[in-house]
């Protein structure tokens, strides 16, 4: 059934990118550019972001 495709999907929801403008976003993890995919919208990214921060934050708080 599937058929393979060039077509990017969305980062966050999985739709096809090829329908829709979609935006394409590198975040900086350990001081590297890490390429974060695409969004079929913004608040596609803005979702992916909140998710990104909120795994960032825990992450920043480690116990010694
Ligand atoms: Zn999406």
């Amino acid at each position: 059934m599937s058929v393979p495709t060039d077509a990017e999907e969305c980062t966050y929801c999985g739709s096809d990118l090829s329908f829709c403008e979609p935006v394409f976003v590198a975040e900086t993890a350990d001081g590297e550019h890490v390429p974060a995919g695409g969004f079929c919208n913004y608040a596609c990214l803005s979702a992916h972001i909140e998710q990104a921060e909120l795994v960032y934050g825990a992450s920043c708080t480690v116990e010694p």
